[in-house]
């Protein structure tokens, strides 16, 4: 039965529930489980008969073991059951040609593969706080560039004892971003833009979060902060199914035969996505190498070739934007699970926070190597590859699956190895129509972002996500504007209004 331990040492094993309430361990390290379940035989098999909420319960219960069955399937059908997503598999794999298979992440409310997890975590949160006897309201708050905070709002809206406070950047976020944010309904949400920009209103958070004073402030009312970053085990957990979903899938449509290897390229950032396939790889799931594939902040590609971690380096704004980040999270837990040594990993961690590096040595480097690929995709060639696939195949990626699709081609071009391969695709191309225009050759002049969605609509045949097109007509809630000294007392009066 797996527990769950601080990836740096300092804390006593405790439950799944425990961790999800907790988020990150209060030595600053990652909770990871004591021990990886196995799968057993026959597992697969059984996936393929059911459904994607059958395949989720199945893969859930093999960690969250503190969660009785009836909680977990109440949660799996909260949050994949019903209209939520516009596709009846979730996830669905897409044979491509000859060589790729696309597991499409983004059939969820909002059109993109945060919604895999964001929308069962406030479910999985619920049922802890009640199996722990969690008194306090919980407040989650998010600073957001864009996308996170609607995949949030949409997870946490409606969801009992729990409230969410986004907080964006008033000029900072598209258009299309503002109206989906601010039209949220929901008798818990609150959104407010900030007068700054996306690092202000993300140190804003940070300040609150590290406040001790102002939080022991908000405990007397009744209420206690949480955060639903890509660090919580309840966002990593549900991301591992659909590895197994898509396995299942080539599985029963006879494209592999049972126990047969195959690859994944997952397009990364704070190296979550790619955990979830490692964990999977780890529990048995027959994955021969996994491919971590980077935009041009390629940290991770250096890491992997290399064995020295190092963040000190120009940032790049990319098209994939989901994907600009110079230090990668998750990384940690991985470290951890190739070692078993908290003191290194703290001792890295340390180092990364002091001088921006970290070493492995080589029979680390090696193992790891043994199960990672890595490759970077640069502007043009994420461009290009959108451009080719869909004159090609007629399949039409977004920016962030483009990156991953250009890195499996320099992976079979730079091994030979041709086993199957999924390609992971995060988001819609309606998600990122100005660079997906582009690539297609089209001039967007001062083009409206509505009429781009229209003009994309033309060009694919795709059908527009709904949720897109109700936008226009929808009601702003959430008008809001503060000033960044303003931010505590906005919490505060959310909390206690
Ligand atoms: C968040 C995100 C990613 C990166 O996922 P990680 O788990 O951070 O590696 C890739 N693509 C899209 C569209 C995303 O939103």
């Amino acid at each position: 039965m797996p527990e769950y331990i601080s990836t740096r040492g300092g804390e006593n094993p405790i439950s799944s529930a425990e961790a999800i309430i907790k988020g990150i361990a209060e030595d600053g390290g990652l909770f990871v489980p004591t021990e990886i379940p196995k799968i057993p035989r026959n597992f697969i098999n059984q996936l393929c008969e059911g459904d994607y909420e059958f395949r989720a319960e199945n893969v859930l219960g093999q960690f969250l073991t503190d969660y009785t069955d009836t909680e977990i399937t109440t949660c799996v059908a909260r949050a994949y059951g019903g209209s939520r997503f516009d596709n009846p598999r979730r996830a669905p794999l897409r044979v491509i040609g000859d060589s790729f298979s696309v597991l499409e992440l983004w059939h969820g409310p909002t059109s993109a593969f945060k919604d895999m997890a964001l929308q069962i975590l406030p479910h999985l949160l619920n049922k802890a706080m009640k199996k722990l006897n969690e008194k306090n309201q919980i407040m989650i708050l998010v600073a957001t560039s864009g996308d996170t905070g609607k995949a949030a709002l949409e997870g946490f809206a409606n969801v009992r004892g729990i409230k969410i406070l986004v907080f964006y950047p008033d000029g900072g976020v598209s258009k299309i971003q503002r109206l989906q944010m601010v039209t949220q309904v929901g008798k818990n949400v609150e959104v407010i833009g900030v007068n700054g920009n996306f690092d202000d209103a993300q140190n804003g958070v940070k300040k609150i979060f590290n406040d001790r004073d102002f939080n022991s402030k908000l405990e007397n009312l009744g209420v206690k902060l949480s955060s639903a970053n890509s660090i919580n085990w309840g966002r990593l957990v549900p991301q591992i199914v659909y590895y197994f979903s898509a396995y299942a899938d080539l599985l029963a449509r006879q494209k592999i035969q049972n126990g047969e290897e195959i690859n994944f390229c997952v397009p990364t950032g704070n190296f979550g996505n790619i955990l979830a396939a490692y964990y999977a790889k780890r529990m048995g799931l027959p994955i021969h190498k996994l491919i971590c594939a980077s935009n041009r902040n390629d940290v991770l590609t250096d890491f992997f070739r290399t064995g020295k971690y190092d963040r000190n380096r120009e940032f790049f704004k990319t098209i994939s934007p989901s994907m600009d980040i110079l230090i990668s999270s998750n990384l940690e837990r991985l470290l951890y699970h190739e070692t078993g040594d908290s003191a290194r990993v703290k001792k890295f961690m340390e180092d990364l926070s002091t001088t921006g590096s970290y070493e492995i040595d080589s029979e680390l480097h090696e193992k790891l190597k043994s199960i990672f690929w890595a490759d970077f995709a640069a502007e043009d060639e994420t461009l290009d590859t959108i451009r080719r696939v869909f004159n090609s195949q007629k399949y039409l990626l977004d920016t962030h699956s483009a990156v991953a699709w250009n890195v499996a081609e320099k992976y079979q071009t730079a091994t030979g190895d041709h086993r199957p391969l999924v390609v992971v695709s995060t988001a819609s191309p309606y998600k990122f129509s100005p660079s997906v225009l582009q690539a297609l050759g089209k001039r967007l002049n001062d083009m409206d972002e509505f009429k781009m969605l229209e003009r994309l609509h033309e060009i694919s045949e795709i059908p527009i996500p709904k949720h897109f097109i109700d936008l226009q007509s929808a009601a702003e809630i959430h008008t809001s504007i503060c000033e960044k000294n303003e931010m505590e007392f906005r919490v505060e009066r959310f909390a206690n209004p």
